[in-house]
């Protein structure tokens, strides 16, 4: 049966969709959040202070805050960087996916579990949005078996994450996003006492062509928890027996696994966002991940939050050019820095020698208060404009080779 036309169906709970969809119920819309729920999606779970900031997380919803983070360079270096006066924090993603989307239905937003199938247009063209619902019986976790649903938009968010439905039936170029594959176990976290390597506030983060040959490997404390990983693009690498030697090498193969999982990570943005009628992506279905950190979920809720003001104004102008603004609002903010990671990431992660290299820069205070500053803040500092300049010249010699690792 059809229902009565929402002014936005956003497909997707995750942070993109729920922040698209907080951000129009917010401005007054008719929203539904569309989302298939039942699976906890694998990730660090690392946050910088300025999306708690900007998006007013509760400190309760932290597992950890992180101090420090500990390089390891090929030839086990190992350099410390401590966060001076900050931290990093640390997320659950089942708590905290689903504190975004209770928060989107506090505004407005109605939530629905469903299984995004694809969109089909009447003939005043508007979009039907076609979704299977959970069988009745069976307690809602697999909507895959249940009865086809339709429900009618004048404006669909795509924020169903890496491979997404959306992108690849309705953007061109969508669905052909480069990926890094990232794998990780949930273990149980060692007392601090009983393993001397492990930090619980600590995050570690191993630059080894053995354990990724083009990406790095992590222990990401959770309080109670913690995620061991590794990732990359080179479909013939074991990630999981990757993911066990550093185990192994870290006395955290003794500690029980509570989960294995996986999932893709993109690693370029879309060339469009938007389908020129009535469809916008946001987040992973975009391709928005930051290079080099692979780290999206900050990404994801700004591409929600562009997205839902470039439709917010397509809904009150009717005027689709207007959806191409979600793409260049980020772009404009954020297109250097990724364009930046991207370049790192290809050159620093392309052998031993240069992760070396690499690893031998993070020793330097300067790179190190940047690269913190960048982080936690998502902008450059511009106090120190010396430090610039320094960083540059010594990042220079050390991609030429002139300094050794
Ligand atoms: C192993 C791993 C570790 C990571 N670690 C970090 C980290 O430490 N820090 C960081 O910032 N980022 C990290 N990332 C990246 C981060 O997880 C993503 O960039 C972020 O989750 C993107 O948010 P999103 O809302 O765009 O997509 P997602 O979080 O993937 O959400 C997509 C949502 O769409 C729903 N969905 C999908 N298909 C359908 C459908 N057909 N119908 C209905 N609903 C659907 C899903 O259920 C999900 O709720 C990591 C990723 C991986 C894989």
């Amino acid at each position: 049966m059809t229902e009565s036309i929402y002014d936005a169906v956003v497909v997707g709970g995750g942070p993109a969709g729920s922040t698209a969809a907080t951000e129009l119920a917010r401005a007054g819309k008719s929203v539904l959040l569309l989302d298939r729920a039942g699976r906890i999606k694998p990730c660090g779970g690392a946050i910088p202070p300025r999306l708690i900031r900007d998006f007013d997380i509760p400190m309760s919803l932290l597992c950890a805050q992180i101090r420090s983070a500990r390089i390891v360079s090929p030839t086990d270096r190992r350099v410390d960087m401590p966060i001076e006066g900050g931290f990093v924090g640390m997320v659950n993603r089942e708590v905290f996916d689903e504190f975004l989307r209770s928060r989107a239905a506090e505004e407005g937003a109605e939530r629905r579990v469903g299984l995004y199938e694809g969109i089909s247009r009447d003939e005043e063209g508007v979009a039907t949005v076609h979704y299977r619902a959970p069988e009745a019986r069976g307690g809602g976790a697999k909507p895959a078996a249940g009865d086809e649903r339709t429900v009618r938009a004048r404006l669909v968010v795509g924020a169903d994450g890496a491979r997404s439905k959306v992108a690849r039936q309705e953007v061109p170029g969508g669905g052909k996003v480069r990926c890094v594959f990232a794998y990780h176990e949930v273990i149980e976290a060692p007392q601090s006492a009983a393993n001397d390597e492990y930090d619980g506030r600590r995050c570690d983060v191993v630059y080894n062509g053995e354990v990724s040959p083009d990406f790095y490997g992590w222990v990401f404390p959770h309080g109670g928890t913690a995620s061991v990983g590794t990732g990359s693009a080179n479909k013939g690498f074991s990630l999981r027996q990757s993911v066990g030697d550093l185990r192994a090498a870290t006395g955290l193969d003794r500690a029980r696994t509570i989960r294995r999982e996986g999932a893709p990570i993109p690693m370029q943005p879309l060339k469009k966002w938007d389908n020129r009628r009535d469809v916008v992506l946001a987040g992973d279905a975009a391709g928005v991940v930051a290079p080099s950190s692979g780290e999206g979920i900050y990404y994801a809720m700004i591409g929600g939050q562009v997205a839902a003001q470039a439709g917010i104004e397509f809904l009150e102008t009717e005027d689709p050019r207007v959806l191409a603004k979600a793409r260049k609002t980020f772009m404009k903010a954020h297109g250097r820095v990724f364009w930046v990671l991207g370049l790192m990431q290809r050159f620093f992660y392309s052998s031993d020698n240069r992760r070396e290299r690499f690893v031998t820069m993070c020793q330097d205070p300067d790179v190190q208060r940047l690269t913190w500053q960048a982080y936690m803040n998502k902008e450059l500092v511009r106090a120190h404009p010396m430090a610039h300049v320094r960083i540059f010249f010594k990042d220079m010699a050390h991609i030429m080779g002139l300094v050794s690792p």
